[in-house]
């Protein structure tokens, strides 16, 4: 296998091997230029300060909206929940888009973030077709 840059994941025979300093610690990683290099070492300052962010969304959301769900099953079937839990997911992850070690390294951190954001747009429009749905399509 060709080694291939960490960011954009294009082949290269030149790569640039950098350590990198986070508070959590080194990281190597291997970029095909300096363009390449900046908007990793932004990704991953921007994803070390926002990671907690991302986590209580993806917790907390579900949380408030399946209790909304619930509690005005009798009054929306729940809808309003739904849109809560998709939408809010949906646009933590658009705003987040953090994805596993291993998908960054099996497309690039650049395509896995897109691939984070397509995700997060889906749940999104899933929230309002179900709320759409529950308010108007159901009994
Ligand atoms: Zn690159």
């Amino acid at each position: 296998m060709s080694p291939k840059c960490d960011w954009c994941h294009r082949k290269s025979q030149d790569l640039e091997t950098k350590q990198l300093t986070f508070k959590s610690g080194d990281e190597e990683v291997r970029v095909c230029g300096p363009d390449c290099e900046t908007q990793l070492v932004d990704f991953y300052a921007y994803a070390e300060s926002h990671v907690v962010h991302f986590l209580a969304g993806l917790l907390l959301v579900p949380a408030i909206g399946g209790a909304i769900a619930v509690w005005r099953e009798s009054v929306d079937n729940g809808g309003l929940g739904y849109l809560i839990m998709g939408a809010g997911m949906g646009i933590a992850i658009i705003k987040y888009p953090f994805t596993t070690p291993q998908t960054a390294q099996l497309m690039g951190m650049k395509n896995a973030i897109r691939l984070a954001r397509i995700i997060g747009t889906l749940l999104v429009l899933t929230g309002i077709v179900l709320f759409t749905v529950c308010n108007w399509f159901v009994a």
